[in-house]
């Protein structure tokens, strides 16, 4: 199949790699001309534009920074430059509102579009093991399947357009409050006199279990291998948890839901990127409590 893939960097990178790894010509576009070279180190076509790069595909493919960014290429580069026949496929972290607006803008120029953002970071989007959370109609979902199945493990229909980034934006909310409350848990149980290890022992297998806790505990040497091991390096950086726990913020706004766990926890993590560590793994707010 013919896909353009826009948008090369951490996580794009190592994606079109993977559809190129199933057999996918891709034509990639990046501003970077880094991230173009490495995306031709990896099999891709390079294009000096969005424009060139969607003419004939059958597929494009977008993992962009934000909803503004998404906004402005599929508005003036994509719609109405690729073939109408091309499935849209936006992979990027945005909010709702956007993804429902630019689906909306692609479906009156008559394509099929869903937003598909992931679970998993960029070693999951090198090895092909990203979860990916779909809104669109069945139709759209059932030609994206194939597409996002040779990027990941799992290829979820979350609902109509815009549910694959409400889905999105709920399951951080989630693992941002899970991974300060297990923080601050390990930090009283030290004070309170715990051996660290011992109360991972209870707790794992006690009510207090949660993904933050026995996939990716924050305490150096307990559990499973994770960034704590590795001096908070690598991993998912504090910075990108604090966008998502933004638009999850920005989301329940719009909607009036009460997230006051939500709202904490985007407080927490303003402060932790603020002073300096939006670039350490999400779980070193540990360090702060
Ligand atoms: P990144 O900054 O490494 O990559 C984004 C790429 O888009 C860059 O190479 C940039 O040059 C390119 N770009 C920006 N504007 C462009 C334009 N107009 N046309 C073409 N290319 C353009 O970011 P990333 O870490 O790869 O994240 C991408 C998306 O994935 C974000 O929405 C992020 O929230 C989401 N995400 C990231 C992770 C992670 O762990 N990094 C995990 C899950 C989801």
């Amino acid at each position: 199949m013919k896909i353009a893939f826009i948008g090369l960097g951490n996580m794009g990178g190592g994606m079109a790699a993977n559809l190129v790894k199933e057999g996918h010509e891709v034509h990639a576009f990046d501003l970077s001309a880094e991230a173009l070279a490495r995306a031709r180190a990896n099999g891709c076509a390079a294009y000096t534009s969005v424009r060139e790069a969607v003419q004939g595909a059958e597929a494009v493919v977008s993992m962009l920074p934000n909803g503004k960014i998404v906004e402005s290429v599929y508005s003036a580069e994509v719609i109405g430059q690729a073939p109408e026949s091309a499935l849209l496929l936006d992979c990027s972290t945005i909010d709702v509102d956007t993804a429902r607006s630019v689906e909306g803008e692609a479906a009156a120029a008559g394509y099929a579009m869903v937003d598909a953002p992931v679970s998993g970071g960029i070693a999951a989007a090198n090895a092909g093991t990203l979860t990916f959370m779909v809104g669109g109609t069945a139709e759209a979902f059932a030609r994206a399947e194939p597409i996002l199945a040779a990027m990941g493990k799992a290829v979820i229909h979350a609902g109509a357009s815009g549910a694959g980034q409400a889905a999105k934006i709920c399951n951080n909310m989630i693992l941002g409050a899970t991974m300060i409350a297990t923080c601050e848990a390990f930090a009283l149980a030290e004070k309170l006199g715990l051996d660290l290890q011992t109360f991972y022992d209870i707790s794992s297998k006690a009510s207090g279990q949660s993904w933050s806790m026995t996939s990716y505990c924050p305490v150096p040497g307990v559990g499973p291998a994770s960034p704590a091991d590795n001096g908070y390096q690598g991993g998912f950086a504090a910075a990108l948890m604090l966008k998502d726990l933004k638009l999850a913020m920005e989301a329940a706004a719009s909607v009036g839901a009460k997230v006051p766990m939500g709202a904490r926890a985007e407080e927490l993590y303003e402060a932790f990127s603020a002073a300096g560590n939006g670039g350490t793994d999400f779980s070193g707010i540990i360090k702060t409590l």
